[in-house]
């Protein structure tokens, strides 16, 4: 059930900082993800502090210089659909274009995307787990399917959201304004892993605002795409996925981001991944070394041992998509 909290939509984003920064307020952009949470009792709000009043937030822009600003509350199907965002950045376009449903992506917003919550059944459900301030993770010896094979422990969740690992593969950055003022940082350090704070998915702390992602122009002969394995067609999150970015001369990659989705508790960029990759030509020798190195250290639960040779298939068939 719903319970009671006050609404507080706000103009500007130093009205946000502040009133975010009240105990027990919590921010709502589109709500898709934040609602469900409060009505399952996930966690609690006494104050919602809406940003849908501030037009400064909202929007695709090009920036001086080249590269793209996107306003923390741009819709889903506004990035999926941008022009600009699916001829430079495909990697991105598509991501946002595989998130959800039509209906999900016309509400949810970037910001919200990135910021939103795990989807692990017993943190969203009624069990006290670590993430919630427990002593267990209940997926370690309970149904673990859907739950990580790399940068787990002590929690197993995998990230939700799609744009963040687009956005990682791009080397995008994401500007904050928060109590202490504002601050920009690779979208690369947004996120935490459990073994670091197993309480937050992301570094921002009470009264910060996600206000925009800044993406720079794409290097000479990149190219990037995003694939994505679910387990039904009209929406869902991903089983495993990957954003790769790789920019190409003379029929060799110079530079590669890979950045596996589905598989982690935060984006995973797969560093051994892009070093098999460099150099080299986009072959079936080389993509399958490449595939293989990113699932090197994954470690499965006892139900999700499918996971690592998913992840490798979809990189496969990623990095040949790209050839
Ligand atoms: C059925 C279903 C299927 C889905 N499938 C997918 C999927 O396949 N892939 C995928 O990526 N996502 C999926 N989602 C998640 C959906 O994309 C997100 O819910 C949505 O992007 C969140 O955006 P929002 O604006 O609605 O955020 P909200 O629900 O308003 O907020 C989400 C969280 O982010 C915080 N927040 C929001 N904006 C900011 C900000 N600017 N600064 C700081 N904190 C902020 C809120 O406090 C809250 O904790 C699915 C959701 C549902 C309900």
């Amino acid at each position: 059930m719903l319970s009671k909290f006050s609404y507080k939509r706000v103009a500007s984003v130093n009205e946000a900082v502040a009133a975010a920064g009240r105990p027990g307020a919590r921010i709502l952009a589109g709500g898709t993800d934040l609602l469900g949470c409060l009505r399952d009792e996930v966690f609690t709000a006494n104050t919602l502090v809406s940003l849908n009043g501030i037009k400064a937030l909202k929007g695709i822009s090009a920036r001086p210089g080249g590269g793209l600003r996107i306003g923390a509350l741009t819709t889903l199907s506004d990035v999926a659909t941008n022009r600009q965002v699916s001829d430079s950045y495909a990697v991105l376009a598509q991501a946002a274009a595989a998130a959800a449903s039509p209906q999900l992506r016309n509400q949810g917003t970037i910001g919200g995307n990135i910021c939103q919550r795990p989807r692990c059944w017993y943190f969203r459900g009624d069990f006290h787990c670590l993430r919630k301030g427990g002593d267990t993770c209940f997926a370690v010896l309970g149904e673990n399917e859907f739950h990580c094979i790399l940068g787990g422990a002590p929690c197993f969740i995998v990230h939700p959201s799609d744009t963040a690992p687009a956005l990682v593969a791009l080397d995008a950055r994401v500007s904050i304004t928060g109590p202490k003022g504002p601050r920009t940082i690779p979208v690369a350090s947004f996120f935490v892993l459990p073994a670091a704070n197993v309480l937050k998915e992301n570094v921002l702390v009470p009264g910060e605002v996600v206000t925009e992602i800044l993406l720079d122009p794409p290097q000479a002969g990149a190219r990037g795409t995003y694939r994505k394995v679910r387990d039904r067609g009209a929406f869902d999150f991903a089983l495993a996925g990957a954003a790769v970015v790789v920019a190409l001369a003379d029929g060799k990659v110079r530079a590669a981001r890979v950045v596996l989705s589905g598989v982690a508790p935060a984006p995973w960029r797969s560093a051994e991944a892009e070093k098999a990759l460099v150099g080299r030509s986009l072959d079936a020798a080389t993509v399958a070394q490449a595939a293989a190195a990113a699932v090197k250290d994954a470690a499965a639960l006892p139900q999700n041992e499918y996971k690592i040779a998913l992840v490798r298939g979809v990189l496969e068939e990623t990095l040949l998509g790209l050839a």
